[in-house]
């Protein structure tokens, strides 16, 4: 049961609890109102039940006129006047109660029935008349009269003693049977409020369990709660505010225990990105949970209290000790590296991945985010300059990210400002002399930084998205500058990937164009083989919609890539620029010059032009043309030069493809190199 569902069950039952405590509070009121009705009924019944005295009463005034009348015979036998005496006094005892007869219970009775009034009136009357015969004594008629109205005394009150008696026995009958059913009452009362209290008894237990398994729900919830903080769901490895605590707990008791330095590890996967877009979100994950296990196994070996953890996406740090220093620590990272190379099987197949780590060692005084920082930044430095490799910390990394972070806050000010600028670099027809097209690269000066290569800053706006704005830029000026010269040279424009990916690339070109008044012919636009590679099949529709614009699309350092070949064939491409790794080599390495007389073959066989980059020497030129080749770029022809060089730069090469003297002086190499 989830925690809110016990709850709710916690609350209904307590809910329950209380309309029965009401309930009881209910039931017992109206017990205790029921129960004080009954304690006076019953009185009232005890009450009646006095009525027993009524027959009593009359009994003692029957003994009273029978001592009178026998008192009265013995005087007229014997004459004594002591029996005359006592017979006068229980005449004077019966008169004196028939008196009180007239009131209380007795007088209550008797006055129910008129029959008996009647018969009381006479008797009283009677009693009071031979008052006088008592003082007529010894006269024989007034002993007779006497004698005769005690008899009667005597009837009569066995008459209403007789009824009074019935009548009680009547009622006494009535108040059993009222007495019998109010305890039989009392009785259902005393049971009621026995079922009722082991009703509160069950419920209170009840209550008392479901609280209790409540506490238990919510105790496991936070327990679950606590692990979920501080863990990472897929795959169960600590997350980065677990090992931030463990690193600032183990920066703060490792001295002194003889554990050696700290050293953090960051890592992260090569190419996870491919692995995700090519296999699916499901076997990224699977990568990474095989990632997790092989990491979590491998540092197992290593110190019981060195920590794994996921920061989140393809990222992985390492906590571990070491008493070698960083030689130790960089072994370490390489056990790492060799243990993920291992293939990973996945439901679909097996993975073979690629890590790069950054390695930062506790210094005195540091504290975790520091050491954290400083790994990253010697991963940030390998990812780079070469992944796949272990790159130990130095503090020279810290001015390079602070660099980097001028250069990406700069961005927006250099747009503003102009600064960043568009050079153009002459790509000549090597037999001639002559120039046959531009090549459009940006150029930045900083206002503190000076002059930043390309190299720079393209790849720093290329990770921030910047890069589509300035690529934009480019653009516009490219096609200004090129409508303002004289020639009708065509002008070759860079692409980076993010600008590639834009689905409203061809769209901002063709507006380009528009605005401008620019011939999409005189236009060509370069992406190399990784824009393509990043995802192919967008990439080319993309590259369809622009070359339908009419502009011309180049494939851009080839040769760099390992897998060229296929892009041939997947897209109609209008030129191939051999990279300049080719040329350098050219005279050192005979494999070289084979490798480009091949291109150059197959770019004739599937009609596709080509310009050679980075001729720098004249024997360089000799090869190349040797090779079949005319167009090259280099500094042997010119380097980059703002758009103010380029009327002198065109009027010299018109001179000199007329003089059909194509090479260049060694001193305007030497200024070429100088500006690049
Ligand atoms: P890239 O497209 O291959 O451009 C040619 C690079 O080679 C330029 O470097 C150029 O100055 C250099 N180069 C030309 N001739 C020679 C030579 O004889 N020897 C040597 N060693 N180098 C030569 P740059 O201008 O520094 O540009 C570097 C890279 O930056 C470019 O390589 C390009 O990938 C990128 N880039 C430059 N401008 C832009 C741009 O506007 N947009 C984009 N997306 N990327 C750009
Ligand atoms: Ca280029
Ligand atoms: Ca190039």
């Amino acid at each position: 049961m989830s925690p809110s569902q016990l709850l709710k069950r916690a609350t209904a039952i307590g809910e329950r609890f209380r309309h029965l405590a009401i309930t009881v509070l209910v039931v017992l009121v109206v017990a205790v109102l029921l129960h004080a009705e009954a304690v006076l009924t019953t009185g009232g019944a005890v009450d009646r039940s006095m009525r027993y005295d009524i027959a009593m009463s009359g009994m003692n005034g029957r003994v009273d006129a029978i001592t009178a009348r026998q008192r009265l015979s013995r005087y007229a036998a014997t004459g004594d006047l002591a029996d005359a005496e006592e017979a006068w006094l229980f005449y004077n005892i019966l008169a004196s109660r028939i008196e009180t007869w007239s009131s209380g219970s007795f007088g209550a009775f008797v006055s129910r029935s008129p029959q008996r009034r009647e018969m009381m009136e006479d008797l009283r009357r009677d009693v009071a008349a031979i008052e006088s015969d008592y003082l007529a004594l010894p006269d024989q008629a007034a002993l007779r009269r006497i004698d005769q109205v005690l008899e009667k005394v005597v009837g009569i009150v066995d008459r209403i003693g007789g009824e009074a008696l019935t009548e009680n026995l009547v009622e006494a009958a009535e108040i059993r049977g009222t007495l019998v059913e109010r305890q039989r009452l009392q009785n259902i009362l005393v049971e009621v409020l026995v079922g009722i209290g082991a009703l509160l008894l069950l419920f209170m237990s009840l209550q008392a369990r479901s609280l209790r398994r409540a506490r238990a729900v919510a105790e496991e919830a936070a327990r679950e709660f606590e692990f979920a903080a501080r863990h990472d769901p897929l795959t169960g490895l600590p997350n980065r505010i677990a090992f931030h605590d463990a690193l600032e707990q183990a920066l703060s008791s490792a001295e002194g225990r003889g554990e050696g330095r700290l050293a953090v590890l960051a890592l992260d996967l090569d190419g996870f990105k491919a692995v995700n877009d090519i296999l699916g979100h499901a076997s990224g994950d699977d990568l990474l949970r095989s990632v997790a296990d092989r990491l979590r196994r491998i540092v197992a070996d290593w110190h019981p209290r060195d920590v794994v953890s996921r920061l989140g996406g393809d990222e992985f740090t390492v906590l571990t000790r070491v008493s070698g220093g960083e030689q130790e620590a960089a072994i370490r990272a390489k056990q790492l590296i060799d243990g993920l190379h291992e293939a990973h099987a996945l439901g679909g197949g097996n993975v073979v991945v690629n890590a790069t780590i950054g390695v930062a060692l506790s210094q005195d005084g540091e504290g975790g985010a520091a050491m954290l920082q400083n790994a990253d930044l010697a991963l940030s430095h390998a990812k780079a300059t070469g992944k796949g490799r272990v790159q130990l910390y130095d503090v020279s990394m810290r001015a390079d990210a602070t660099r980097h972070r001028q250069i990406e806050e700069g961005i927006t000010q250099a747009l503003e400002d102009g600064d960043i600028a568009t050079h153009y670099q002459p790509q000549v027809d090597m037999l001639t002399g002559r120039i046959v097209g531009l090549e459009a690269l940006a150029r930045w000066r900083h206002p503190v930084l000076g002059w930043i290569p390309p190299s720079e800053f393209i790849p720093i706006a290329e990770a921030s998205g910047r890069i589509v704005e300035i690529g934009e830029r480019i653009l516009e000026q490219a096609c200004r500058d090129t409508l303002s010269l004289s020639d009708d040279l065509p002008v070759a424009v860079n692409l980076s990937v993010a600008q590639l990916a834009r689905e409203d690339l061809a769209e901002t070109v063709a507006d380009v164009l528009l605005r401008f008044g620019m011939p999409a012919s005189r236009l060509k636009l370069e992406v190399t083989e990784s824009v393509v590679m990043k995802d192919t099949r967008r990439a080319i529709s993309t590259l369809k919609k622009l070359k339908a614009l009419g502009v011309s699309i180049s494939l851009d350092d080839f040769g760099t890539g390992y897998s060229a070949l296929s892009y041939l064939r997947s897209f109609q491409w209008d030129e191939l620029k051999i990279d300049r790794s080719f040329v350098r080599s050219l005279e050192s390495d005979r494999h070289s010059l084979s490798i480009v007389t091949s291109i150059l073959e197959l770019a004739a066989r599937l009609d596709i032009g080509v310009t050679v980059e980075g001729v720098e020497t004249q024997q360089q030129v000799a090869l190349l043309t040797g090779a079949g080749c005319r167009v090259a770029q280099g500094f042997l022809f010119g380097a980059p030069v703002p758009v103010s060089d380029l009327p002198a730069l065109l009027a010299r090469s018109a001179v000199r493809s007329g003089a059909a003297d194509p090479t260049v002086s060694s001193d305007a190499l030497a200024a070429a190199r100088g500006l690049a």
